[in-house]
């Protein structure tokens, strides 16, 4: 027994990998500051206040009951509904654990030590953890406007680059690049470069850059979305790519049997067929940005422009406000670990949750 250090055993990009730090869940604050959870709002994960869709809770239920067996591993009927809302062939939809795991699986495919990875500055920090984890390289090109600079990222294309990752609109900071822009940028792509382009928040934009022209054209592009935005799934872990069906078949190659469970499966198809729950969920998150963007400016904030659900404010010492404002029950998200020190991370709320957010940032931390 002993006398061998574990860590002597691990692979070296193992040791040196960033540990990613998610929103706070209100239980934990709860238990850290002896507060009563029910009085806690989290506004820290750009999670859906509205929760989600009725339809989604009951097909989980529903599902919940023949929870002994194995789901469906291929995702079929989601496939097939995934299919009909986005007029592209079942083959060509891949579902992930949450899309997380399908940006690794683009990691297991395509990255070999030593190749480079383009992305922006600060952008979703899953892109570096699985550059690095395939002790690939991370090459980051700062934002512009707090948007991605894609004639930049293109310059920053060498022969070894492998992947390049996109999102837009990005976390974050608030903004997406235009579909002209990211139309152009894809095509100047060389051909041994994979272009992600994330899209967990497009269902918030009243015009999302539409990707599937460069699909058919047969470019090595993928789109990414989620189940954990809009549709309020965040918990059951569930989101999904589109892409050629060549694409695809390699990503299922490195996919667990049994990825993805049933309940998530089914609650994923029924929110897609309640498309009057996504317009709420739209309508209400544009009317309470505009509420949080001039409520946060006549208190004196610079608040970045935001075509997703959560806006960047700069408050002066970010942490400081987290953690003052977690004492008084609201959990948001300071960005020192983007290297964004002044500023935090609102998550846009219901209106009772906006007004109680706005009440409290017209109180400066103690
Ligand atoms: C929330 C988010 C995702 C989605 O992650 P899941 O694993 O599907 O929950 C992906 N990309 C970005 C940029 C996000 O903010």
């Amino acid at each position: 027994m002993g006398g061998v250090k574990l860590e002597s055993l691990a692979r070296p990009s193992v040791l040196t990998q960033p540990v990613y730090e998610p929103g706070k869940p209100i239980e934990t604050v709860a238990r850290e500051l002896g507060l009563d959870p029910a009085g806690i709002i989290k506004l820290a994960s750009n999670e859906n206040p509205f929760g989600p869709s009725p339809k989604a809770i009951e097909a989980a239920r529903r599902a919940l009951e023949h929870g002994e067996l194995y789901p469906d591993g291929g995702c079929f009927e989601l496939r097939k509904k995934l299919s009909e809302v986005h007029g592209l062939a079942p083959e060509q939809f891949i579902v992930g654990n949450g899309s997380n795991e399908i940006l690794e699986f683009l990691g297991r495919v395509f990255l070999c030590p030593g190749d480079e990875v383009v992305m922006g500055s600060p952008a979703f920090v899953v892109y570096r953890l699985v550059t690095t984890l395939f002790e690939a390289k991370a090459v980051e090109v700062p934002l512009v406007d707090f948007r991605h600079d894609l004639p930049a990222m293109a310059r920053a294309v060498t022969p070894r680059t492998k992947l390049v990752f996109v999102g837009s609109p990005n976390n974050p900071t608030g903004p997406g690049n235009t579909a002209a822009e990211v139309l152009a940028f894809a095509r100047s792509l060389p051909p041994h470069v994979v272009l992600a382009f994330d899209e967990a928040y497009a269902d918030y934009q009243e015009a999302p850059a539409d990707l599937g022209p460069l699909i058919r054209e047969g470019r090595a592009v993928i789109c990414l979305r989620t189940f954990s935005k809009i549709h309020g799934l965040a918990a059951l872990r569930i989101g999904f790519g589109y892409a050629s069906a060549e694409m695809v078949t390699l990503l299922n190659r490195v996919r667990q049997p049994f990825n993805v469970n049933a309940i998530a499966q089914a609650a994923a198809i029924a929110a897609l067929g309640d498309r009057d729950f996504v317009a709420m969920c739209a309508r209400e998150n544009r009317a309470g940005k505009l509420r949080l963007q001039a409520g946060l400016a006549a208190l004196g904030f610079e608040v970045a422009p935001s075509d997703a659900n959560f806006l960047l404010v700069r408050v002066g010492d970010g942490q400081r406000w987290f953690e003052d404002l977690q004492r008084r029950g609201i959990i948001v998200r300071p960005l020192r670990p983007y290297g964004m020190p002044e500023w935090v991370r609102i998550t846009i709320g219901t209106p009772a949750q906006n007004e109680r957010l706005l009440r409290e940032m017209g109180v400066p931390p103690a």
